[in-house]
């Protein structure tokens, strides 16, 4: 028995058998099916045999609408599931007006764990996933794209963006040129046919794409890796020059408490790194 709540139901990201069973029930349960594009889902309920379901759009223009609707079949009692186009609602995708608004009406909401793309390419891409950020879709203007790359120079997490395949290319040529050393993984069509996993480094991996025109289609998860503890190595080429100018005039000792506050580069590594450059000074 599904008692009477607002399910947050998660669906296939390309293998169809990806569905939990508890999925299916709520699905079948339901007697509203809240979608980001019914024609869409339509498919794919046809292909679980749910049929008979009263579908309703909600999608970002109209989510407050869709939340009132929902509120109501909820307070009379009905299953109502929310779904999106593929994996999991919400995580960008459309519903998150839908489950505050749920929520401020005390309507219960009930999320059911299933296919995501960023945790499906978290756990392939072989980089660290004890800390991790999500950051959606990269910024399409360049100096946006940029400047969002150079914020994840020295940062100790993965970072998770999706991308599309139009984007793709023109993405990993600025990965190549702001964060060359860091290791990337390119998740392309995961539990489709021509699921892909592309681990290398980011300076390699524009050239690597045009080899081959597959190579850049379909959908995208691109996972950044923190740079490896390398010491002075792996520290920015434009901190490297400030600390060689800085401790032409100031004291060693000052300028890497400065700069490590500043930047977020270990004390210790700038110390020792300050102290190699003003040896060649000297
Ligand atoms: N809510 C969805 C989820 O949790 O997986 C994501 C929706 S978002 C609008 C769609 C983007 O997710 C795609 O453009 C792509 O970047 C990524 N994506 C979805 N399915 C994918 C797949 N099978 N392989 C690689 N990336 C995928």
């Amino acid at each position: 028995m599904i008692e009477s709540a607002l399910y947050i139901v998660p669906t296939p990201i390309g293998n169809l058998d990806d569905i939990t069973i508890r999925a299916i029930d709520v699905l079948k349960a339901a007697t509203l099916i809240a979608a980001e594009d019914t024609r869409h889902s339509k498919i794919l309920l046809d292909k679980l045999g749910i049929s008979g379901k009263k579908l309703i759009s909600c999608h970002d223009h109209n989510e407050e609408q869709r939340a009132s609707i929902i509120i109501e079949e909820v307070s009379n009692g009905a299953v109502v599931a929310l779904i999106s186009d593929a994996g999991s609602p919400l995580i960008n995708d459309p519903g998150y007006r839908v489950v505050t608004l749920c929520s401020k009406a005390n309507v219960k909401v009930v999320p059911l764990p299933g296919p995501c793309a960023l945790i499906t390419a978290l756990e392939a891409s072989a980089l660290p996933t004890d800390k991790f950020m999500f950051n959606g879709f990269f910024p399409v203007k360049e100096k946006e794209l940029l400047d969002t790359l150079a914020a994840l120079t020295n940062v100790d997490y993965t970072a998770v963006f999706y991308e599309t395949p139009r984007r793709i290319q023109a993405t990993a040529e600025a990965l190549a040129k702001v964060l060359p050393e860091h290791d990337i993984t390119l998740c392309r069509e995961m539990t489709k046919t021509f699921e892909s996993f592309y681990r290398l480094k980011a300076k390699d991996a524009p050239d690597f794409l045009k080899a081959d025109a597959d190579r850049t289609k379909g959908e995208f998860v691109v996972a950044i890796g923190a740079l490896k503890d390398e010491g002075n190595n792996a520290i920015d080429p434009k901190i490297k020059k400030a600390l060689e100018e800085l401790i032409k005039t100031s004291p060693v000792k000052a300028v890497t408490n400065v700069l490590a506050e500043l930047t977020g580069v270990k004390k210790n590594d700038l110390y020792n790194l300050a102290l190699e450059l003003k040896q060649q000074q000297d």
